[in-house]
């Protein structure tokens, strides 16, 4: 017998072991096994076929022991990883490393689980009494001590106890407790310190909806009838998350689980709060800032008898064990957050959530105020279900959006410091009425440019193509692509007479200056340099809500789905910046950071005002933004979209080629995409330097497919893999450090 298992090791292809005849009858599909590979090396691995069909004529050698005596791993869960592997042209290593904690796949044989003399026991879920009774029936002893740990486990409604508590068990003795694990009726394994039992209790039923979202309620279940997937298009505090509250309160009412996706940790404290209010500890959270084993934790709970019921989480916890899985809710679903850019597999939480909703037979519920176009197109053609909730909860009114012409306002010698006049006025307005005011800039450091008046020098990167991000409080330049820093130098080193100006406005300068203007308040910043601490980001939102902090300073981060509620003013400066990038989604973008930081402003009774600078408001995108017209927009995009064929009418699989010496990229890159051209013509475009042509000194060139709806994906993928092989025979080419992004945002 043999079995086909999964490496986490970035390898394409499964690898073949023979099984000893002892594990025959024990091995499946989902199971981890400890196998040799490589030189004096032992891999965890994950078996992903058993069969009797012999390997081709190389040595084969054997599986070197079985870790589970049941899988860890289901069916559903397998047949998600093919399919993501498939789809995003990565291996099923690096999707199996994606999904699996680390602690369940130890690389050597003296770590983790394989351990001998272990901590915590449970029961083997894959023995039923009828089996245990016969393994021990004339063993008296085993039998107490059996019966003994049932009881403790029921009694303490645990799936595992540690050895001190087995100890403790009158009908303990050594010879006992090994005999039942010799049996494999225990199983041992080890847990650190059990985190997961903190005790929070619901204290609230969900609130009654109010009649818009009672009908928007219905709507999306008479949608569920014929869709598999719905998209709520709901405004900023339409009440979608209440919703959210009350279908997942019916699928627990049914017995079922539900997985509520976020795109960013950042989102889940608050939600987390307000879930718990009426969920209580049948919640786990699964996000990057929980640690490998707390991770390791929730992936057995998940397993056991008792799992948790909801899993609110970031874009890996669609890699859990759900048994009874109801429903995906997939939160902001137009967040871009939600594609993994690093490493492989580079896939798309909310694309592939639909498909484990789809193996899983359950529905999906995407919703946001500012849907992705490609989602939206979705629900216009039909695939999906559409359903819209246009009103803000208890009808406060939608924020006013006002544009300020700062070019015009500089001409006129209006603009006296970085915001215009309007704005000022606003700001102290709230001031003097305690109320908030939030500043939006999409650029952190103190000025994006430095340039040699005499001779316009920048400084750039030593590493990247970049030109370098001058930060005030670090009194350094900056490359934001790979955080190299500088010293600023004391003159310019190309003309040395010219002064170094800094050019442009982050973050870090616009808070100075807005701390300059409004002594008296307190200033707050926001963005990736401030909140790299633990908690800091918390700590400012809390400080925020709390009134502590007037006005808010920061980037895009404080644009998503944060809920305050005396917010007076929102301010959204050099909003051009954020349009004039050269990519077809930036306008959609740009429409989306608007309208979500728009949704910031507002309070409990009154009207919330944004106002947005620009020095070019005739572009048609501020129509749409100030009358918070999705529609029209959308239909702007999707013509657009239509005539230079991008997706939706496309699907994009960027090839990637990076190497240090330029030539050799250069060569790599042409010869793929020629090759590729011979089978899909126009369909390959470039390869092309991107805008930022070399990171950490690396040259980068990209060939971008355009794939229409014709090809079959599956050809397309054999089609750039086989010409990925035979290129990989020239030796100039196997260095080349080569990647696909599918459906790359
Ligand atoms: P969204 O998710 O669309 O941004 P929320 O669900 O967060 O909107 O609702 C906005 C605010 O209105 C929240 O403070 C929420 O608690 C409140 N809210 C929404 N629906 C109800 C309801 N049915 N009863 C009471 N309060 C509600
Ligand atoms: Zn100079
Ligand atoms: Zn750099």
């Amino acid at each position: 017998m043999y079995a086909d298992v999964i490496l986490p090791l970035p390898l394409s292809g499964l690898f073949t072991y023979s099984v000893s005849a002892e594990m025959q009858d024990k091995i499946r599909r989902g199971m981890r096994v400890t196998v040799p590979f490589g030189r004096r090396k032992y891999y965890t691995a994950v078996v992903a076929k058993v069969h009797r069909q012999p390997p081709g004529n190389f040595t084969i050698k054997e599986i070197h022991s079985l870790i589970d005596p049941a899988p860890v791993v289901t069916e559903r869960q397998l047949e998600l990883w093919e399919w993501i592997s498939f789809y995003y042209l990565s291996s099923q290593g690096d999707v199996c490393k994606a999904a699996l904690p680390s602690p369940m796949m130890p690389a050597d044989l003296e770590r983790g689980y394989i351990q001998k003399s272990e901590e915590q026991f449970r029961l083997n879920p894959a023995f039923d009494d009828a089996d245990i009774s016969a393994t021990i029936q004339r063993a008296p002893k085993q039998q107490i001590l059996l019966d003994e740990i049932m009881w403790f486990l029921t009694e303490h409604e645990k799936d595992s106890l540690s050895r001190k508590e087995v100890k403790e068990l009158n009908g303990y003795s050594p010879v006992a407790l090994n005999s039942l694990i010799k049996k494999e009726i225990l199983f041992p394994f080890t847990i650190e310190k059990s985190r997961l039992h903190r005790e929070t209790a619901s204290n609230r039923s969900p609130y009654p909806l109010s009649e818009e979202q009672q009908k928007a309620l219905d709507a999306i279940q008479h949608s569920f009838s014929d869709k598999q997937t719905v998209l709520l298009h709901g405004a900023t505090s339409s009440g979608k998350t209440e919703i959210y509250i009350h279908l997942i309160d019916q699928l627990l009412k049914e017995g079922k689980q539900v997985l509520y996706l976020l795109p960013e940790i950042a989102l889940t404290t608050q939600l987390t709060l307000r879930l718990q209010s009426v969920f209580g500890d049948k919640i786990g959270i699964y996000h990057s800032g929980i640690d490998d084993q707390e991770r390791t934790e929730i992936w057995q709970k998940m397993l056991s008898e008792t799992p948790y019921e909801i899993i609110l989480g970031v874009r890996s916890s669609l890699f859990l064990p759900f048994r009874r899985l109801g429903l995906v809710i997939v939160d902001e679903e137009h967040e871009t957050s939600y594609k993994q850019q690093d490493p492989s597999p580079r896939y798309h939480a909310r694309d592939t959530a639909i498909m484990l909703a789809h193996i899983s037979g359950v529905k999906t519920l995407l919703g946001s105020a500012t849907p992705s176009i490609e989602s939206y197109y979705n629900a216009q053609t039909g695939k999906y279900g559409l359903v819209t909730l246009d009103e803000r909860f208890g009808k406060i009114e939608a924020p006013l959006i006002r544009l300020q012409n700062t070019k015009d306002l500089r001409r006129r010698k209006k603009m006296k410091s970085l915001l215009a006049p309007v704005l000022m006025e606003e700001i102290n307005t709230a001031l003097e009425n305690g109320e908030q005011a939030i500043l939006f800039r999409n650029r952190r450091g103190f000025a994006p440019m430095i340039e040699c008046t005499a001779c316009a020098w920048t400084p750039k990167c030593n590493h990247c193509d970049v030109t370098l991000t001058y930060h005030k409080k670090v009194h350094s330049l900056v490359c934001h692509y790979c955080n190299a820093t500088y010293p600023l130098p004391a003159e310019c080193p190309s003309c040395h007479e010219g002064e170094l100006k800094t050019l442009g406005t982050g973050t870090e300068r616009l808070e100075e200056e807005v701390s300059q203007l409004f002594p008296g308040a307190i200033v707050g910043r926001m963005d990736s340099d401030t909140t790299r601490g633990k908690d800091s980001f918390e700590r400012i939102i809390h400080d925020f809500q709390e009134n502590r902090i007037q006005i808010l300073v920061g980037t895009q981060m404080i644009s998503k789905g944060l809920d305050f509620e005396n917010v007076r003013v929102v301010g959204i400066i050099a909003a051009d910046s954020m349009l004039n990038y050269p990519d077809f989604r930036s306008h959609e973008r740009g429409f989306q950071l608007m309208i979500q930081a728009a949704g910031r402003a507002g309070r409990r009774d009154k009207q919330g005002m944004v106002i947005i600078q620009t020095a070019d408001p005739e572009q048609p995108i501020y129509r749409f933004i100030t009358r918070n017209d999705y529609v029209s927009f959308y239909q702007s995009q999707i013509a657009e979209r239509k005539l230079f064929k991008y997706p939706p009418f496309t699907r994009l699989i960027s090839i990637v080629l990076k190497h240090k010496d330029e030539h050799k990229v250069e060569y790599g890159a042409t010869s793929f995409a020629r090759l590729l051209k011979r089978s899909l013509g126009n369909k390959v475009l470039g390869p092309n330097k991107p805008v930022v042509s070399r990171i950490q000194q690396l040259h980068i060139r990209e060939i971008l497919l355009k794939i229409d709806h014709a090809t079959s994906p599956t050809q397309v993928r054999e089609l750039i893999k086989s010409t990925e092989s035979r290129l990989r025979e020239n030796n100039d080419f196997k260095q080349i450090l080569l990647y696909y992004n599918v459906d790359s945002i």
